[in-house]
């Protein structure tokens, strides 16, 4: 699977991408992340990538021309692949873990990050494929969302994670959301460093915070039945909502 990013801030993504996971993968060849500086695209000296917007107002906007420029040419390398382009706005369809499986079913993303007071309307209306929205709040750049959508579409392709089962085993057949539980490491008993306890008797009294019994249990039924208990299945608003009701886009407790 292919990320190909188009930024005017390249260097936000040297160091994210070079950690971990995501390192791995790129190095097994399981995905290949592309950054590109969307001054590369610009044909004046100055490499002017955005301008005022018409009827006035603060702030600058992202240019159509360097973008147009930059996903023709990225399209034109690998015709062979049939490449989804996104643009990142506020206003965009909110992403989730459904969409990120929609995703990591295409074999490319373009990714366009805007920046300022964001991007030419025409490039959401005829270049982009998607426009997406990490959430309810506004950035300052697309940057941090096409991260975003990276590592989440990145962990769904097949042997990014090293262990599918794990994968496999936390969506629910039905909804396609995914399930989350408590997760617990050792020590079994925290014992409160003295200086942490605020009165006086809770100073003297030593406070120690457990784990739950069941996980230590080796009991593996019932350990899936404690994990069911506190899972919260997450979905799209869409799929909750068949059995969720209106506030199907809020995350629900399992039933036991
Ligand atoms: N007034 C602009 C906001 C500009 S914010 C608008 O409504 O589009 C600058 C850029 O940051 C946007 O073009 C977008 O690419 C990115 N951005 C900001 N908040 C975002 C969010 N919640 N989700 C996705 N992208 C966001």
């Amino acid at each position: 699977m292919k990320f190909d990013i188009i930024t005017i801030f390249p260097e936000i993504f040297n160091s994210y991408f070079k950690e971990s996971i995501i390192n791995r993968a790129q190095k097994k060849r399981l995905i290949s992340v592309n950054i590109h500086n969307l001054r590369d695209y610009t044909r004046d000296p100055h490499k002017t990538v955005d301008d005022r917007p018409f009827g006035g107002g603060r702030g600058m906007v992202l240019k159509i021309e360097p973008i147009y420029k930059a996903v023709q040419s990225l399209k034109s390398k690998a015709k062979s692949q049939k490449p989804k382009v996104i643009l990142f706005s506020p206003r965009g369809k909110k992403f989730n873990q459904k969409l990120a499986y929609q995703f990591s079913k295409t074999d490319r993303l373009i990714l366009i990050c805007g920046r300022y007071e964001g991007v030419d309307e025409r490039v959401a209306k005829h270049i982009a494929d998607e426009i997406i929205s990490i959430g309810d709040y506004v950035l300052m750049g697309g940057e941090l969302p096409a991260m975003v959508v990276v590592e989440t579409v990145a962990r769904l392709v097949s042997g990014v994670l090293g262990k599918s089962e794990l994968l496999k085993e936390r969506i629910p057949s039905k909804s396609k959301g995914f399930i989350e539980f408590p997760q617990y490491t050792r020590p079994e008993v925290f014992a409160v460093p003295a200086e942490a306890r605020k009165t006086k008797a809770g100073a003297r009294k030593k406070v120690y915070w457990r784990i739950p019994k069941v996980l230590l249990s080796g009991h593996h039924k019932k350990i899936e039945e404690w994990r069911k208990k506190h899972s919260k299945i997450i979905a799209s608003r869409r799929l909750v909502s068949t059995s969720g009701g209106p506030n199907g886009s809020r995350s629900r407790r399992l039933k036991k």
